[in-house]
């Protein structure tokens, strides 16, 4: 086979990027290792930065997130038993918007469904060879038989634990990483959300989270150790647990209900160096990973395939290299800024097991800065709902 870019993994990146690609003509071939119901299944992100819906109406994929997305013009910050709200309207002029990103992957792969752009699901022992060479080829298995696909580029899309990032050199690529002593307990539960905008809660016992998915459907969290197992957390003991950190009128409208879905993920900050070898391009999980605590993750996939696509047509379309060769140092750029936000708002919310009194007394003081200052809000703001690329 032969195609232009050959595409690893059908996240939100590869799909993103793949549309983007085809509305200028350009041919894509996705491969995923997973089924498309596997990929469609996975509960993850759910906040979106007014760029990545940018994106979406772009790529032709955005009418239903306009129609069922929940538009947030502002967020709270639960701390010392008192709500706080910040305006991201009234200070940036800009919003987010709450959609799941089980539909963003959805709505992509119906509009790549209706253009006929190839996909292989179920693609096994994907390979990556001569990516720094003149003949950039994937191989992979499927239906039995091993297949090969000739390309000009290969951008990976597959998420941290993916084969693209592995393929470089180890010599060639620089890792920074931070581990959290934490991870986020996650319940999804048939009720409607608390509130009309997400609840940041700092408390002595641990941090917490109250968001949404819709309407109906609420995501909980909870800070608890790295170490534990969903089935240390029955129903019961979560709800209990979130009831005593929140304020008392907000666990007065709390609707506890029976978990449709409770999963603990760790905390990470990952940055691979450099995100481009030869004719391979990372995006998204597979160059970078933030704590969820910024809702950034999505959000930077979706800036990198903005930079990426951009400078894949200018290749096609003018000729030019200039984009593909500035990839990585403005995709970069910007994800750092994103990796400091997300550890910022992780280590002023969360409780950290090693804190000395100090530490503590610092985190305290820090908080009540944020909640008095308007400069300090604009800061949080402008970072949360999306810097400029
Ligand atoms: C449990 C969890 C919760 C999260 N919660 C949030 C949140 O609340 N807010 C937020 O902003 N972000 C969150 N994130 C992060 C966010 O979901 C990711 O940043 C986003 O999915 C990145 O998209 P991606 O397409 O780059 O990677 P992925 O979504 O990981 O997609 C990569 C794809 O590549 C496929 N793949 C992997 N290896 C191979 C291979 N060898 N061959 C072929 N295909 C392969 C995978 O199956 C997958 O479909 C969360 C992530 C996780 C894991």
């Amino acid at each position: 086979m032969r195609t232009q870019i050959v595409i690893v993994g059908s996240g939100p990146s590869g799909l993103l990027l793949g549309q983007l690609l085809a509305k200028a003509g350009i041919d894509t071939i996705i491969l995923e290792q997973k089924s498309k119901d596997y990929v469609l299944g996975r509960i993850r992100a759910g906040v979106l930065e007014q760029g990545t819906v940018a994106l979406l109406e772009e790529a032709g994929a955005a009418e239903r997130l306009h129609r069922e997305g929940l538009v947030h013009e502002g967020t709270e910050i639960a701390f010392d038993g008192m709500r706080h709200r910040i305006d991201f309207k009234a200070l940036t002029g800009k919003t987010v918007t709450v959609y799941v990103q089980t539909e963003v992957t959805r709505d992509l792969m119906e509009a790549r469904a209706a253009i006929g752009a190839s996909t292989w699901y179920e693609a096994l022992s994907v390979s990556l060879h001569d990516v720094d060479g003149r003949r950039p080829r994937v191989r992979f298995g499927a239906n039995g038989e091993t297949h090969e696909i000739e390309c000009d580029y290969i951008a990976g899309c597959d998420g941290f634990h993916g084969v693209s990032r592995r393929t470089l050199p180890e010599d060639r690529i620089s890792a920074y990483e931070r581990v959290y002593p934490f991870g986020w307990l996650g319940v999804l539960v048939d009720k409607p959300p608390i509130s009309d905008e997400l609840i940041y809660v700092n408390h002595e016992r641990g941090f917490a989270l109250c968001s949404m998915r819709s309407k109906s459907r609420s995501r909980y969290y909870l800070q608890c150790r790295s170490d534990e197992h969903i089935e240390d957390w029955p129903d019961d003991k979560f709800w209990e647990e979130l009831t005593r950190r929140l304020d008392p009128e907000t666990a007065r409208n709390l609707q506890p209900g029976a978990s449709i879905e409770k999963s603990i993920a760790p905390l990470l900050s990952f940055v691979a160096e450099p995100m481009r070898f030869g004719n391979l391009f990372l995006a998204g999980d597979s160059a970078h990973i933030v704590p969820p605590t910024g809702a950034k993750g999505l959000n930077l996939a979706a800036s990198d395939v903005g930079y990426l696509s951009a400078a894949l047509i200018d290749r096609y379309k003018r000729g030019s290299t200039a984009g593909l060769e500035a990839y990585a140092d403005r995709a970069l750029a910007r994800v750092w800024k994103a990796v400091r936000f997300s550890w910022w708002m992780t280590q002023m919310l969360h409780r950290f097991p090693e804190a000395s009194g100090f530490d503590r007394k610092v985190r305290a003081a820090e908080l009540k800065y944020l909640l008095g200052s308007k400069a300090a809000q604009t800061s949080l703001a402008e970072n949360y709902v999306g810097l400029p690329y």
